[in-house]
């Protein structure tokens, strides 16, 4: 008997797919050099097969099975990564959690939802409405990705500044390791019960172990939104602008400034034309909103003159804030919307406000002398720092050309953020994409203290190859 054959055995023949057609359909992610190559006619590595558990037992079973088999595990939520966090690899299986997508229940007094890992944003927000709450984690990708991807990416929504990343609404979690163990912390407040096991399992990218369930704290429902935003004549003002209002504590949950080429691509459809923009959304709802505005405005108006935009830009970036899923999808995608030998792609560095400054020139100088169109905006701002989003597009004459030229630019940009004292990746993750670059951030004490506790939690390599290794 194969060892699959054990597996069917011990978990049922409709949880082991093996045809090749599906196999494919998952076997990537959303990696922009992924996509490439399967554009470009290059057959992707299949797994031996795609397992979809219907529970946490049912994953122990399978760690247990791939443990005694010294099979590799791939876990994949979505698949809307865009690292390379799970992509096949030849001889492992893909533990696929779509089909544990159910959200189990909500404690409405403490505002807290238990949801499976496989669950869908969409899905969890459409749960959540019928109780007038939300868990406020809304990053682009939303309908294209799970509660358990965003806790093994280290996931943040567009409005974070205000409702927190994942980590502050991961109130508990149940996992299970490669041996088959199952780890279960109990959904609290916050614990100082020792090294949070929660936050560990925080960006382990399937390395450490399988997130099956988790808790997570929700709040009322935003009944709608009140914008405000303003041209700054230089990206330095506007992050002078932003710092100040983000150290304000003014309530704004979405805060985003956009350097000048950003702002005519995300604005030019309202005839924007020159000039950066700075954005701020508050929830429309909030106690002293006018207040609150006014006291923004006064904050901004500290990097120097700024003109007024009013609500248009705010409306019209919530009303397009998904777009770039299709965007992304119909030029990476089997269209190739912009032809062949093209590829595109966003890289997001973070940084304290001190550094922000060189972050930004240091990162868009290496992104230039490769790629073109290189944008970026701020995002994600809090008092002591901002991510920074750039992206860029690469065109040549064929798609070889493009993958040299794509991996030259993300060389340049990961050495100029850690030569300005940046962070590699604020919220994408490592996956294979930046995990050659991972050691120079981590130093080489923290990279070994990481390669311990996996081998800790991992003794026979099983879990996720390849990705987060420093
Ligand atoms: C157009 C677009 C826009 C995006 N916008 C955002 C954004 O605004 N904010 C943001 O944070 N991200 C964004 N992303 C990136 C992506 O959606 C996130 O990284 C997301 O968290 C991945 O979730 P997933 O379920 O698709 O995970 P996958 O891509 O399936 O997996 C991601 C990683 O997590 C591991 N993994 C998945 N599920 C589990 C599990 N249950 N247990 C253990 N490991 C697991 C995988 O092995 C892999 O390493 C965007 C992506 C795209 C394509």
């Amino acid at each position: 008997m194969s060892n699959l054959d054990t597996l069917v055995r011990r978990l049922g023949a409709d949880a082991v797919v093996t045809d090749p057609v599906t196999l494919r359909e998952r076997a990537t992610d959303c990696w922009s050099l992924a996509l490439l190559r399967l554009a470009r006619g290059e057959e992707p590595t299949l797994p031996a097969a795609l397992v979809f558990p219907g529970s946490t037992e049912d994953v122990a079973t399978v760690l247990t099975w791939a443990t005694e088999s010294c099979t590799q595990v791939v876990p994949r939520g979505a698949g809307s990564g865009v690292c390379g966090g799970s992509l096949a690899e030849a001889g492992a299986i893909m533990l696929d959690l779509s089909r544990m997508n159910r959200v189990t229940s909500v404690d409405t007094v403490s505002r807290v939802v238990y949801v499976e890992a496989g669950a869908r944003g969409d899905q969890l927000e459409d749960a959540l409405a019928e109780h007038d709450l939300t868990v406020g984690h809304y990053p682009q990708s939303l309908g294209i990705s799970t509660v358990g991807g965003w806790i093994a990416a280290s996931s943040a929504g567009q409005a974070s500044t205000g409702f927190g990343a994942i980590e502050d609404v991961l109130l508990g979690l149940t996992a299970v390791t490669a041996q088959g163990e199952i780890l279960h912390c109990r959904a609290v407040p916050r614990s100082a019960a020792g090294p949070d096991l929660r936050r560990l399992l925080v960006g382990s990218e399937g390395t450490l172990a399988v997130v099956t369930e988790a808790a997570l704290a929700c709040r009322r429902r935003v009944p709608g939104w009140d914008w405000l935003a303003c041209e700054f004549p230089t990206f330095a003002a506007l992050m002078d602008g932003l710092r100040a209002v983000s150290q304000a504590a003014t309530g704004a949950a979405i805060i985003r400034g956009y350097d000048e080429l950003d702002a005519q691509l995300s604005f030019g459809a309202l005839g924007h034309a020159n000039g950066c923009v700075g954005m701020l959304g508050f929830p429309a709802d909030l106690p002293g909103l006018a207040d609150r505005k006014l006291a923004a405005i006064d904050a901004l108006a500290q990097a120097g003159p700024a003109r007024d935009l009013g609500s248009s830009y705010g409306e019209h970036w919530w009303e397009h804030r998904n777009d770039a899923v299709q965007t992304y999808a119909a030029i990476m995608g089997p269209d190739r919307a912009f032809g062949s030998g093209v590829i595109v792609d966003t890289v997001e560095v973070a940084g304290l406000w001190s550094v922000v400054p060189a972050l930004y020139e240091s990162v868009r100088t290496a992104l230039s002398s490769q790629a073109e169109a290189v944008a970026c905006h701020l995002s994600h701002l809090c008092p002591s720092g901002s991510s920074l989003y750039f992206t860029f597009l690469i065109r040549r004459s064929d798609d070889h050309d493009a993958e040299t030229r794509y991996l030259a630019a993300w060389d340049a940009a990961m050495r100029s953020c850690a030569d300005a004292g940046g962070t590699s990746t604020h919220h994408h993750g490592v996956g294979r994409l930046k995990s050659p670059f991972l050691e120079a951030e981590l130093g080489a004490t923290g990279a070994r203290v990481l390669s311990r506790i996996r081998a800790a939690l991992d003794p026979d390599a099983i879990m996720n190859p390849g990705v987060l290794r420093p």
